[in-house]
């Protein structure tokens, strides 16, 4: 006999949407180049097909967090170039060069160690500047003095070529008027870079999805686009309704009984029934990335047509909810977790967390399913 089982979660993809996402962000500055960011994961939604579906978008870059990601793109035959956003050790560089991924320069350390290596291998490697103009995470901390000793010294590196500068926003959509300044300064200091180096900056960056959604940036030409890449908007916007959500999150009941009134439910017993209530049991739980935070805040599950209330708190691989109103749902019946009448925004706000974290918490248990499905991706 075959062995046969149903999932009992998993994930849908569709990665016509993420096309089309990236498309609205193309359409509003046709002019701006654009990095989509694939990191983590993309941002659960599973970094090669996402990848493999935007390498011929028209991208320059692919925003990666690490090395170690982009090298699995490289191994996926990826042809657009990894830019790496986040630091990377000593001992990853020469990897860097070799592959000549973008990466980003935070101190002198770094830069002279990139132009030893590069000089090593014979090489002349694009690299990004990186300001810290607000975020405190990576970037020269500079004012446009401190510019001048920074371009001099590339002056005598021949082997390391400024393709451009970056900096990031860490309140794009929470303060208006620091983000403004934030923009105005990085504009002042890109624009006295530019005039010290021998050739023109390719590119000037800093807009992840709030910046983009929210701000006029006119002296940047790449976008970064993550969390709207994947449909959901950060901030209030006329781009909200254009967006198309990429991601569905389903699972599956697989028990339902009759509990009489005065019965707890779940570790704890935080919920008691206060009449003899159906509960079906639903096979998703905290290892799959859905948060115990949600116990008790009125998540909805949809199973048919029916809404029901989850009860009590989540466990490792289960969740219950009260379908006492709905008698037709039985043992294999679809429960749709994230999708139309709920979205990973309404998540966020019911665990008191941020949409990018109720993605990316989505564990590598769940099979990812993609429509439509060129590459043959895993399907469990
Ligand atoms: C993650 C990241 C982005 C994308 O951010 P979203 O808010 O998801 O659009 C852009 N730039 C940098 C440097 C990042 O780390």
């Amino acid at each position: 006999m075959p062995q046969r089982s149903s999932l009992r979660a998993w994930i849908e993809v569709d990665l016509e949407a993420i096309a089309h996402n990236l498309d609205i962000v193309h359409q509003a500055h046709p002019d701006a180049a654009l990095m989509p960011v694939v990191k983590a994961e993309a941002y659960g939604h599973g970094l090669c097909p996402v990848a493999r579906r935007l390498d011929d978008c028209g991208i320059d870059f692919l925003g990666v967090a690490n090395v170690g990601e982009a090298r699995r793109l490289l191994h996926a035959d990826i042809r657009t170039r990894p830019f790496i956003l986040g630091p990377s050790f000593a001992h990853e560089r020469e990897e860097i060069i070799q592959n000549g991924w973008a990466a980003t320069i935070s101190s002198m350390e770094e830069m002279e160690h990139y132009e030893a290596l590069s000089a090593a291998a014979g090489k002349i490697s694009s690299l990004h500047l990186a300001l810290d103009t607000g975020m405190g995470r990576e970037g020269f901390c500079c004012t446009s003095e401190d510019v001048e000793p920074l371009v001099d010294r590339l002056a005598q590196m021949p082997h390391i070529h400024i393709e451009g500068v970056m900096s990031h926003c860490p309140s794009a959509d929470e303060d208006v008027a620091f983000t403004q300044a934030q923009i105005a300064h990085f504009d002042a200091l890109t624009s006295s870079i530019s005039e010290r180096l021998p050739r023109p900056l390719r590119y000037r960056h800093l807009a992840a999805s709030a910046g983009f959604l929210g701000y006029e940036a006119p002296g940047t030409n790449l976008l970064r686009p993550g969390l709207i890449l994947y449909g959901i908007s950060p901030l209030a916007s006329v781009y909200e309704s254009l967006l198309r959500p990429a991601l569905r999150l389903y699972s599956r009941v697989t028990l339902v009984r009759e509990l009489p009134a005065g019965h707890g439910v779940s570790y704890g017993s935080d919920f008691v029934t206060t009449r003899p209530t159906r509960v079906a049991t639903i096979g998703i739980g905290y290892a799959d990335g859905l948060s115990r935070q949600l116990a008790g805040k009125g998540m909805q599950l949809r199973i048919g047509e029916h809404l029901a209330p989850m009860l009590g708190r989540v466990t490792m691989d289960q969740i219950m909810a009260d379908v006492t109103d709905s008698p037709d749902v039985a043992s294999g019946d679809v429960v749709e977790i994230i999708g139309d009448h709920q979205s990973a925004k309404d998540l966020a706000r019911l665990r008191g967390s941020i949409p990018w974290e109720v993605l990316t918490n989505l564990g590598p248990r769940l099979p990812r399913l993609y429509s439509p499905n060129k590459g043959g991706e895993s399907q469990d």
